[in-house]
């Protein structure tokens, strides 16, 4: 269904869903910034550029937020911490999984969010995909180069056959590009939780079990590292897609809701002081790094408009006419963007108490 949630029970699934469609070609500036960094191998790229611009000093790691008071209009922001440091601002980006969202609302925000924001957080799915690696040893490799992905077909099993683990074992990627000694596989729906449970060595056993009953492969040796995602159990994370469920249309919300900020009055003018992020509060993107990266760029837009600031849209290092060596290109994509206009008062971070 439309590249959101794929796995998750069709009856949960709002028709809603069919409209986020993964794989439209860029429509905006800030799409193609997106896709031009994505022409580079791996996410880095992205990370890095912020990295850069950045200072070390306001960056916390394991930092788990525990609280983000809104209550004093004198300290419009307060954000606890797990160890109970706070810190202090005037805006806030809250950019958190909808999975962590639905487990905490209740506790995250002073005052609670509105009514209609907490229905629609609950409301969202929010289900599971998940990745088994399977590392073999150099001498074990026992697939053939040319052939990228197999998917096992099973049916009529029996109930046993349902329980067993290797039955969640069904899509296998086998990397014919990187031509590596890697296998890689794909699980969704409730199959990850199945997986989750699971030891490593468990399911290094379960997946040469569905190998060996599969294919024509019957001399098959043990990887010799299994590496495995467990985004479902993770308590900052709590699946891996959120999807408009048939619970949406039920309590007629929506990503909007989620996104919708939190604006308070302060000095006579409604200021947006809470504000979300993350592919849970995108209209039409939901679910997808481009959508995730799009929210970023939505609210940074919207405290510079707060302080009467334009940004100005990216250049393009193909509009610009360059030759842009590969490394340089989400550096040069990014040059574009410039403060121009009258500028009043800039976002502070200033206000570090
Ligand atoms: C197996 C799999 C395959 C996927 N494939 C694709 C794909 O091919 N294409 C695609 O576009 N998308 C894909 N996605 C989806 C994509 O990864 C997500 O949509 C995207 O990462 C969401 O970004 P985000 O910033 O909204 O959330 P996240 O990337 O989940 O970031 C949220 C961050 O908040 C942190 N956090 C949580 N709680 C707290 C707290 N209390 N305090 C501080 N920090 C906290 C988390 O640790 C996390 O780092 C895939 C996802 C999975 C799981």
């Amino acid at each position: 269904m439309a590249g959101t949630n794929a796995n998750s029970d069709l009856h949960k699934l709002s028709l809603r869903s069919i409209f986020n469609i993964s794989g439209l070609p860029p429509t905006t500036d800030r799409d193609k910034v997106f896709t031009t960094a994505m022409r580079q191998p791996g996410y880095q790229k992205i990370l890095q550029w912020f990295l850069a611009r950045i200072p070390n000093t306001y960056i916390h790691l394991n930092s788990s937020v525990t609280n983000i008071d809104y209550t004093d209009k004198d300290d419009p922001v307060v954000v606890t911490v797990q160890d109970g440091k706070k810190f202090h601002g005037d805006h806030v980006i809250v950019a958190l999984p909808v999975g962590h969202l639905k487990k905490h609302v209740d506790t995250l925000f002073t005052p609670p969010v509105p009514a209609k924001k907490k229905t629609a957080i609950q409301s969202l799915g929010f289900d599971n995909l998940a990745k088994v690696t399977m590392i073999f040893h150099r001498d074990d490799k026992f697939w053939p180069t040319e052939t990228g992905y197999v998917a096992f077909v099973k049916v009529n099993k029996t109930a046993e056959e349902d329980k067993d683990l290797s039955d969640i074992f069904y899509g296998i990627v086998l990397d014919p590009w990187n031509n590596t000694r890697v296998l890689f596989w794909v699980h969704g729906g409730p199959d990850v939780d199945q997986m989750e449970a699971a030891t490593e060595q468990e399911l290094a056993a379960a997946g040469v079990k569905a190998l060996k009953k599969f294919t024509n492969f019957k001399d098959i040796k043990p990887p010799v590292k299994v590496i495995r995602s467990q985004w479902k159990t993770n308590p900052h994370i709590g699946g891996a897609y959120s999807y408009l469920s048939t619970e949406n249309d039920k309590t007629n919300t929506s990503n909007v809701d989620i996104a919708e900020p939190i604006m308070v009055n302060i000095k006579g003018k409604q200021t947006p002081v809470v504000m979300f992020a993350g592919e849970c509060t995108h209209p039409t993107k939901s679910s997808m790094v481009h959508g995730a990266f799009e929210t970023g760029d939505r609210e940074a837009d919207r405290i510079a408009t707060f302080y009467g600031i334009k940004v100005q849209a990216p250049i393009l290092p193909e509009q610009q006419g360059q030759k842009v060596k590969p490394e340089d290109q989400l550096h040069l994509s990014h040059q574009g963007l410039s403060r121009v206009g009258n500028e009043t008062a800039p976002p502070t971070n200033t206000r570090r108490r």
